[in-house]
């Protein structure tokens, strides 16, 4: 995991060759459905369980069946709510709460218009009391405009304050992270890999394409 020096408290996981291997196969256009969305799901797993090394831990005295030691509990892992985005973000929280497994869940749809206004649409939110021990996770695959997020972070906002906003996502563009730290200076980040720059119609490159397509296959409009 390393800081990106262009923003605070943005990290990727360049560094991290068995999180690029799994990345190269989500970008690969020739993964086809079911390895991209066990592809999400471990990255999900992998970047929780770094995630962990940014949290509060407890030592705790416990006994062994032989004497008395001291243990380690993460004390921040107990208080987590994760809040997925519709759709692609379904797998990756799956993986997420395979470490984060106390984590109560929240379900927001966001969907972003077309270019070049983006407008976002909330149609269903679904978010538990947060509370001000509560880390609260924002699961979205690829962080793009920003857009999206920005709007997620209102409204979650409205269900209490908490103690850290985290985004998690695969990939982010340089555009989407300035305008989301702008707009909530406080948010931290975790992506797989901040990539070059988004293109006219929003997607970032060189990217994965749509995750939530990929994932799911894509949607026909009747
Ligand atoms: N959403 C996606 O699924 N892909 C992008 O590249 C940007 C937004």
């Amino acid at each position: 995991m390393k800081r990106d020096e262009r923003w605070e408290g943005v990290y990727s996981f360049e560094d991290s060759p068995f999180i690029m291997e799994i990345l190269t196969e989500l970008r690969d256009e020739r993964t086809c459905p079911i390895p991209f969305r066990k592809g999400l799901v471990k990255l999900g797993r992998y970047m929780a369980y770094e995630i962990t090394k940014t949290m509060e831990v407890e030592k705790v005295p416990i006994k062994t069946p032989l004497e008395e030691t001291t243990g380690t509990v993460v004390k921040d892992r107990r208080n987590v709510v994760i809040i997925t985005v519709l759709r692609a973000a379904i797998p990756l929280m799956e993986g997420l709460i395979k470490v984060l497994d106390h984590a109560r869940v929240g379900i927001v749809s966001a969907s972003r218009g077309k270019a070049p206004k983006f407008g976002i649409e909330m149609k269903y939110v679904k978010v538990p009391q947060i509370k001000p021990e509560d880390t609260v996770i924002i699961a979205d695959p690829m962080i793009a405009t920003g857009s999206t997020l920005i709007r997620v972070l209102e409204e979650v906002r409205k269900y209490g304050k908490a103690k850290r906003y985290v985004i998690v996502g695969v990939l982010a563009a340089p555009e989407g992270i300035s305008r989301i730290k702008e707009a909530h200076p406080e948010v931290e980040m975790f992506v797989a890999a901040i990539d070059r720059e988004l293109n006219d119609h929003g997607y970032i490159l060189p990217g994965l394409g749509d995750a939530g397509d990929r994932a799911f296959g894509a949607p026909i409009k009747l």
